[in-house]
């Protein structure tokens, strides 16, 4: 096989030539596992594509051919994207690098390595920072869990944010919940919507932005993941919890999901409840019908609907069978 045909495998790659990540790495001076610029002299010995003085005999220029055909069929093995993402949690990994978790618009939640990102010249600079809004250039391929982060750049920041500690702590809670709630490489570009949504409005200067996002958040989250309950029944004996002329209480409980009303409270054995009262059932109501900039109406305080919000912890608790480390943290803020 000649060099030439090497190339015509790369065509359906054609579109990526444009990613400044995939020209990286079919620059014979990179290296295709890392995307990371090499010392010219020791590729060139590899690639054949600069040939070094002196090395022009023919069984050299075979092997070099043969070698240049290995990392062409590399990069074809391993597709580069380019996505908008989130970067949600990340951890230390080896002596340099990060795992990085990040929520995409268009792939879902990935993990990925960042090689070297640790080191003090990380070509990642502040991108992974979390909550950072980024352009990810990766790697996937799909035998591996893994996906290879070959860059990042920078679109908004969170660390305006940061100087307010309810509005920090907040990031954490919507980093964690997002983190364990999300099935790996699903794509979910309304959940990915819902949170560039809440961090635009945490940015407002209105008081109590960060309660009415922190409780928008947690309904719609819950909505989106699939498990938000009904609001407006008795899971237990169906009775309409919204009866106009007589509306009834509704409770919840710590170890079953849905509300349930005063009679089936007694009755089904609910262990610890609690109430979520007539008017958080109303502002969660408004929440699933209209957009968080126009939620104008409320005097947001931490008080406001904290039952709505213990409710929605506890059916995401449920849900992931652990308790979330941010929600306790968050209410103490
Ligand atoms: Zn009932």
């Amino acid at each position: 096989m000649t060099v030439r045909a090497g190339f015509r495998m790369a065509v359906p790659l054609r579109g990526l030539l444009l990613l400044p990540a995939f020209r990286k790495l079919i620059d014979p001076r990179s290296d295709p596992l890392t995307g990371l610029q090499k010392t010219p002299t020791s590729l060139e010995k590899t690639s054949g594509f600069r040939k070094p003085a002196g090395c022009e005999k023919r069984g050299d220029t075979l092997v070099e051919r043969h070698v240049l055909l290995l990392k062409i069929q590399h990069v074809a093995d391993m597709p580069a994207r380019l996505s908008e993402a989130i970067v949600l949690v990340t951890y230390p990994f080896k002596e340099s690098d990060l795992v990085v978790s990040f929520l995409t618009r268009d792939q879902g939640k990935l993990r990925g390595v960042a090689k070297r990102a640790r080191r003090l010249k990380s070509s990642f600079g502040a991108g992974l920072e979390r909550l950072s809004q980024v352009k990810m250039a990766y790697f996937q391929r799909e035998t591996r869990e893994l996906v290879n982060l070959d860059s990042c750049e920078l679109i908004r920041s969170q660390s305006q944010l940061l100087v307010d500690y309810e509005a920090a702590v907040a990031l954490d809670y919507f980093a964690e919940i997002s983190e364990q709630l999300l099935p790996p490489a699903e794509a979910n570009e309304r959940y990915f919507r819902l949170l560039v949504a809440m961090l635009d409005s945490m940015r407002a200067a209105e008081p109590g932005r960060v309660w009415r996002a922190v409780t928008y958040f947690s309904l719609w989250a819950t909505r989106l993941a699939g498990i938000l309950p009904e609001l407006h029944a008795c899971l237990e004996c169906g009775s309409w919890l919204e009866n106009p002329e007589a509306p009834q209480a509704a409770y919840f409980s710590r170890y079953r999901t849905g509300l349930f009303c005063s009679h089936c409270r007694r009755s089904a054995e609910l262990g610890k409840s609690w109430e979520l009262s007539i008017q958080s059932r109303e502002i969660a109501e408004r929440m699933l019908h209209t957009p968080i900039a126009q939620l104008t109406q409320e005097d947001w305080r931490r008080e406001t609907a904290a039952d709505l919000r213990h409710f929605l912890v506890r059916q995401i608790e449920h849900h992931i069978e652990r308790k979330l480390i941010t929600a306790p943290a968050l209410e103490a803020a």
